[in-house]
């Protein structure tokens, strides 16, 4: 099929939940994407910040074929090696006790409110079931996500979302301060707004939230999705603020690119936790638990992260200095290799002009377009991006 052909097909055959740019992508090599028609595209999306290591990344597919040689799937009722031991690596490198595997991030939401419920209905009683999240978050898209997701827009015509959620104003304690009862059994946050535009939590709203949630004997849940593993510069986000969650819902780049959640935990719910209260038929597998583990030992390494720390610093500094050039640019959010560029005009314009000189970004809320590179990506890797940005801007200049 042709690249025209495959795009009528696709029109015919899969159902329309995506608008799609005209072009095929064939395949991938280091951070860059090739089209049908022979075209290059340096990415800035990573998979919507899945891709850490891009796409030729041969330690991952090594792994990959040893694990499938071994054992390919053979279901949770049985112990396997590839998931004890990328639980105990997490365990080891994080605040957690216990792990949860499951398959995508929203799944990793629904189980983490399942958890939070379940402690929450043990220790304080059964009508402790409120969960407080904030305005302009995204948690997922099934009823467990959606809920605690607080953007109306991804509700409308699903409604009724589930009962006993609320919202109240990221990076503002006074507004939590207004919600938050003993009643609550979890708060929701994620240090990073990803969806919402990339807003960073500020250091002292998080730690302040942690604190109300202990003065509550409240959950801290953080949805740590898109903005864990490296992401931020730090093998977790809460790293950046000093903090520690009760509960952390994981998944994008913990597994290169194939399927895999988490739920990370401490023992204070885990003791809560039972067998049947909750199960998947794929999640945690030989195979993507195995890549999992080779993935984030790499991602670990002290220098591996103070490279994305020094490449974020990096890339701010010049988008910054850009906006003196480029007064569309209204303000640049960041945190890490994670960016989000408020921009006058329409995102998706200037999604098409990058898109036209080679480069791929893609859309966040408001009016934002965001910049998710693969974590390998170089410095002069990031010129080329910023040149090809700055084309693309005067392109949209006439
Ligand atoms: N939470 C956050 C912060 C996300 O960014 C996403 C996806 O973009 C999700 C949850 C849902 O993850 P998934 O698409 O893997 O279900």
């Amino acid at each position: 099929m042709n690249t025209k052909e495959l795009i009528a097909a696709e029109k015919q055959t899969i159902l329309g939940t995506y608008t799609r740019p005209e072009f095929v992508i064939t395949h991938g090599k280091d951070v860059y994407l090739y089209d049908a028609e022979g075209r290059e595209y340096l990415d800035f999306v990573s998979g919507i910040a899945v891709n850490a290591f891009g796409y030729s990344d041969s330690e991952a597919k090594n792994t990959l074929t040893e694990q499938s040689e071994k054992l390919w799937h053979c279901s949770n009722l049985y112990y396997t090696e590839p998931q004890v031991k990328l639980a105990q690596f997490l365990v080891n490198h994080t605040f957690a006790d216990k792990l949860f595997f499951c398959n995508s991030g929203t799944e990793a939401m629904e189980a983490a409110i399942k958890f939070a419920r379940k402690w929450a209905s043990m220790t304080k009683g059964p009508d402790n079931h409120q969960i407080l999240a904030f305005n302009r978050s995204f948690h997922g898209r099934t009823f467990g996500g959606l809920s605690a997701t607080g953007q109306p827009k991804f509700w409308e015509h699903f409604g009724p979302m589930l009962e006993g959620f609320d919202f109240a104003e990221f990076n503002d304690i006074e507004s939590v301060k207004n919600k938050i009862t003993d009643k609550t059994c979890a708060v929701i946050v994620e240090p990073v707004q990803g969806e919402g535009g990339i807003y960073p939590a500020n250091v002292e709203f998080l730690q302040q939230l942690k604190t109300l949630c202990d003065e509550h004997n409240t959950l801290l849940i953080l949805d740590e999705i898109q903005c864990g593993f490296g992401r931020t510069g730090h093998f977790c986000a809460y790293e950046n603020y000093g903090i520690q969650p009760d509960i952390l819902t994981a998944a994008k780049p913990i597994a290169g690119g194939l399927p895999l959640g988490a739920v990370l935990l401490t023992d204070k719910i885990a003791e809560h936790i039972k067998p049947g209260d909750h199960g998947t038929t794929f999640g945690g597998g030989p195979i993507v638990t195995s890549v999992a583990l080779n993935i984030l030992e790499r991602i670990a390494e002290p220098a591996f992260l103070e490279s994305v720390r020094d490449k974020g610093s990096y890339l701010q500094e010049r988008l910054t200095a850009l906006q003196a050039e480029y007064p569309e640019l209204i303000a640049v959010r960041s945190k890490g290799l994670m960016f989000g560029l408020e921009i006058q005009g329409s995102p998706q314009d200037l999604i098409k002009a990058c898109t036209e000189q080679g480069l791929l970004i893609c859309k966040t809320g408001g009016n934002a377009v965001r910049f998710l590179p693969p974590l390998i990506i170089t410095q002069e890797q990031i010129d080329d991006g910023l040149n090809k940005f700055k084309l693309a801007l005067d392109s949209l200049r006439g």
